[in-house]
């Protein structure tokens, strides 16, 4: 049944729009989960119909990278069937404020397209993305655009505020509103990785260009100045290089750690470093370790870059960890339960990126296996991440974690005793290795004193029944899991 009309009479009214996007769900919808369907192509608005182009606009660039990654071949084809062969779909993505990227070309400042600019300059992210690029969209994309390499993903709207990172964060704000007017200069965020630094100063740069307080901003990792600076040498442009990163009103120099041991490198970036702050120009550095720490590192720029302000990330607690998950989920349109937002924020402490990936999965396997998300789920996704890094659990971890828990000797497991609280810790041991780990009953028996497998049998089935009827003890037995699921964090 063909309730649309053919391709070809496809125009450009937002009806035909509303209709030739409904027509590429219905034919989505039959081939994937109900939760995927709901997930990755409800939240997607059609936006445009030119011809044989249709503009759909995404939530966030996440988004994008799933849908991407996921379904390409299948909106591909879905794309082709309903509008033929020569169509073409675009995505823009979502900016904050909700307007359709699409139409916002990015701010490319008019003083940074000389040539020299040209040559140095990356193109930004995010862009209307062509899946099948007419062939002027692949001339356009061929020259590269002057651009400061910002990425407009990242804001200081959402970037959660914690005790870990409101220093840097003021700081970042302070000197967006003001470039070069503080006494904030060079301002260096240092700390661990995954805790927002490089979020932060891309924040820091839009923050400027969206006041209109700095006209060529740029944002480079230390590495890529290094590459150019080496790519310089050789074409014989040292000046050109020089003169473009001199003529900066906002430098921000990421990781500034991968400076170390390249001297010539830093020979070229101390002089940048002088021109620039001593025309009143901003400066912004983030690296992994405080300044002082820096390895391999000329002393002068050492110095250099203590001569403004130095701030620390750390961490976060656990409020903001709970408050980052609900800004994520809600940013990518997923609803999350609260317990399964406590337990993803109580069981990954170290750095938000891991919470984002942690995130990510967990859409990913509830959508692509079209589960619903509860802590178990969370819980599954958790192990598999973490694991990943990790070495497979094994008994004597189990023994050890146990141990600790119940704050008894551990050689007590492998006893003839049967003393209450052992048997306890005994059986709790047992039962979550023969949960946790793939060893054989006859092999656990070995691990708790060369026990027999049908002991093994009887613990597990003891610590089944009172987990139905124990709550406390459940409880304990829930929080060991994870603490092994975790290596005994
Ligand atoms: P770093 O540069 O310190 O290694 P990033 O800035 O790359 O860390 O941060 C890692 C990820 O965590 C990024 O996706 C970033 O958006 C996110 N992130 C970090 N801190 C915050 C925060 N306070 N609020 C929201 N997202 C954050
Ligand atoms: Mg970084």
């Amino acid at each position: 049944m063909d309730l649309f009309p053919a391709s070809s009479d496809v125009a450009g009214s937002s009806d035909d729009l509303q209709r030739v996007w409904q027509r590429c769900l219905a034919k989505i919808q039959s081939q994937v989960t109900s939760l995927g369907f709901k997930t990755w192509f409800q939240p997607i608005i059609p936006v445009k119909l030119v011809a044989k182009e249709i503009t759909v606009q995404v939530p966030s660039q996440f988004f994008y990278d799933w849908v991407d990654q996921h379904y390409n071949s299948l909106i591909r084809e879905t794309i082709t069937s309903v509008l033929g062969d020569d169509a073409r779909l675009y995505y823009s993505i979502a900016s904050e404020d909700s307007e359709p990227a699409v139409d916002t070309p990015l701010d490319v400042p008019q003083s940074m397209q000389s040539s020299d600019a040209l040559r140095y300059a990356q193109p930004t992210l995010p862009q209307p993305q062509p899946l099948f690029p007419p062939r002027a969209a692949f001339r356009q994309t061929e020259q590269p655009i002057a651009q400061s390499n910002l990425n407009p993903r990242y804001t200081f709207e959402n970037f959660i505020k914690g005790d870990g990172n409101q220093l840097a964060r003021a700081a970042a704000l302070a000197v967006g509103n003001n470039p070069g007017g503080t006494s904030f200069n060079p301002l260096v965020i240092y700390g661990g990785t995954g805790l927002g630094k490089t979020h932060l100063m891309h924040a820091l740069g839009n923050h400027a260009i969206g006041l209109r307080k700095a006209k060529r901003v740029v944002y480079v990792s230390s590495e890529k100045f290094t590459i150019e600076f080496v790519e310089a040498i050789q074409s014989d442009r040292v000046n050109a290089f020089s003169s473009f990163y001199r003529s900066i009103d906002l430098l921000i120099v990421d990781d500034i750690q991968f400076f170390s041991g390249k001297e010539k490198t830093q020979d070229n970036f101390f002089h940048t470093f002088n021109t620039l702050y001593q025309l009143g120009k901003q400066i912004v550095l983030s690296s992994d370790v405080p300044p002082k720490e820096l390895k391999g590192l000329d002393e002068r720029l050492i110095s250099r870059f203590q001569s403004g302000l130095t701030a620390d990330v750390q961490p976060p607690d656990l409020e903001t960890r709970i408050a980052i998950l609900r800004k994520k989920s809600e940013d990518n349109s997923f609803e999350l339960a609260q317990d399964v937002v406590d337990f993803i924020a109580s069981n990954v402490t170290s750095n938000i990126r891991e919470l984002e990936g942690c995130l990510i999965s967990l859409i990913a396997r509830a959508s692509l296996d079209n589960r619903e998300i509860t802590v178990d789920l969370a819980r599954e996704v958790l192990r598999m991440v973490v694991n990943e890094s990790k070495s497979p659990i094994n008994i004597d971890q189990i023994q050890r974690t146990v141990c600790e828990f119940y704050d008894m000797p551990e050689d007590l497991l492998r006893a003839k005793t049967r003393k209450q609280e052992v048997v306890n810790a005994r059986q709790v041991a047992m039962y979550l290795s023969k949960e946790l780990t793939n060893s054989s009953l006859k092999t656990i028996g070995l691990h708790f004193g060369g026990r027999d497998h049908s002991t093994v049998i009887h613990s597990c089935q003891a610590v089944q029944d009172r987990l139905k009827s124990d709550s406390v003890f459940k409880q304990n037995v829930d929080q060991l899991r994870r603490r092994v699921e975790l290596g005994g964090r």
